[in-house]
């Protein structure tokens, strides 16, 4: 039998992965003798949620197992998470799901609802139900969400990899011991087929997180062979203590697919806008950069926080009348306040930049002032006066060019569509696992 288990939200702020706990549960199910048609999945859900935990990443393994041993599994299962997981923290909120045989089209269109918006809790377990299927949740169960969505995420799209390595745990909680040198090497030896290992403005290496949790570093690329590839180049100055390759919508743009008028925005929804700058970009304490956006419904703010560096001076040279495609989620600010926080930012159309200037004396050339508005103009070097002359439109060159600018990687969702894989999109064609699996 086809047994798919999805598991979500065992992690949180202070340690615990779910990624890890898939690891684990790879070994778990091999030596009870399953065999995975499918890379184990790992789907990244909305980012502008503000209940999930730190990546907001569910996983999925699918493995055909024998009848005889599916209640061993359901029981490694929900015995690994309930050791793994991080029961003390107040958003971590786990999930199990089991469905056995084909996915049905009704938990396809849930998960993409899941990564693009916002669904609730009733909804997936009517679904489960519906389908035969079981759930497991903890604490709110809110878990249940992502598990079934990463159970529904057959990412028959666009999908990239990613080979993680994880810590020993001795060393969790610990700096990560990582040559900095060697994954810029490894950076460059795989150019095109790997993306996000270093941030090209600050040459900061991207592919380690800082927090207490087992991942020791992670490596995103297009194809399961790149990914592996490139972690053995990385030096590693401490223990790997097992790997896994899987699976992802990790920078597809997956969850921005909703085009949206201004008055449809809702609160944490990833959209697409297209309008007009109608005001003037501004730097706001912290250094953040905002302006307004506007089309034929409404109106909003649109921000480009600190973090996303260089972008900002993109922003900040856009001007009245621009016309642009913004992308990026909405947050909610206090009374019912909404800000549109960008990812992405495309310039479709500039608008001139007409400045008004005194016009140059007609006698000697020199400079010209105003007497006064409507009252035409005076030459401050021969005093020449003419009460019919007006300020002239002079057109300045923009210093902006049209065309699509994307948040640096450092500043990136694991979601967001790096520059460097457009045109690599690619459809998923089912074929031969690449092993090993795992390492040792
Ligand atoms: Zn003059």
């Amino acid at each position: 039998m086809l047994l798919h288990i999805g598991i979500d939200d065992t992690d949180s702020i202070s340690g615990g992965c779910t990624t890890h706990i898939a690891a684990l549960l790879v070994e778990r199910l091999l030596s009870l003798g399953g065999r995975f048609v499918e890379y184990p999945h790992l789907l990244r859900l909305n980012p502008n949620v503000p209940w999930k935990t730190r990546g907001n990443g569910a996983i999925c393994l699918r493995v055909e197992v024998d009848p005889g041993v599916e209640g061993l599994i359901r029981k490694a299962v929900l015995d690994l998470v309930e050791s793994q997981s991080d029961f003390e923290c107040e958003n971590t909120n786990p999930g199990v799901v089991f469905h056995t045989g084909e996915i049905p089209d009704s938990m396809i269109d849930f998960s993409e609802r899941v990564v693009g918006s916002v669904v609730n809790l009733e909804e997936a377990l009517s679904l489960v139900d519906e389908h035969g299927g079981s759930a497991v949740g903890y604490k709110n169960m809110r878990g249940i969400i992502g598990a079934l969505a990463a159970v529904g995420g057959l990412q028959r799209g666009d999908h990239t990899f990613e080979c993680l390595a994880y810590r020993a745990p001795e060393n969790w909680g610990r700096p990560r011991s990582l040559d900095a040198d060697s994954v810029r090497r490894m950076d460059e030896a795989t150019e095109g087929s790997t993306f996000n290992n270093v941030d090209p403005g600050s040459g900061r290496v991207l592919i380690a997180p800082h927090g207490p949790d087992p991942v020791f570093f992670g490596i995103r690329g297009e194809t399961p062979e790149a990914v592996h590839r490139a972690a053995m180049l990385v030096e590693p100055g401490e223990p790997i203590e097992r790997w896994v390759v899987f699976r992802s919508n990790q920078g597809t743009d997956a969850h921005l697919q909703r085009k949206v008028r201004l008055s449809e925005l809702e609160p944490y929804r990833p959209v697409i806008v297209d309008g007009e700058v109608s005001g003037r970009p501004r730097t706001i304490r912290g250094g953040h950069v905002i302006f307004p956006l506007g089309d034929e419904t409404g109106s909003v703010d649109c921000a480009a926080y600190e973090p996303t560096g260089g972008f900002r001076g993109v922003v900040r040279r856009l001007m009245s009348g621009d016309g642009v495609r913004v992308y990026g989620g909405v947050r909610e600010l206090g009374g019912g306040r909404r800000t549109l926080n960008l990812e992405k930012l495309e310039v479709l159309r500039l608008a001139p930049d007409v400045r008004h200037v005194n016009p140059s004396c007609p006698g000697c050339g020199g400079g010209m002032e105003s007497m006064g508005r409507g009252k035409g103009f005076r030459c401050r070097r021969c005093g020449f006066r003419d009460g019919q002359l007006r300020k002239l439109a002079v057109e300045e060159e923009r210093s902006l060019e049209l065309g699509l600018y994307v948040t640096p990687p450092k500043a990136q969702r694991h979601l967001t569509k790096p520059l460097a894989r457009y045109g690599r999109e690619k459809e998923y064609v089912p074929g031969e696992l690449y092993e090993p699996w795992h390492w040792p």
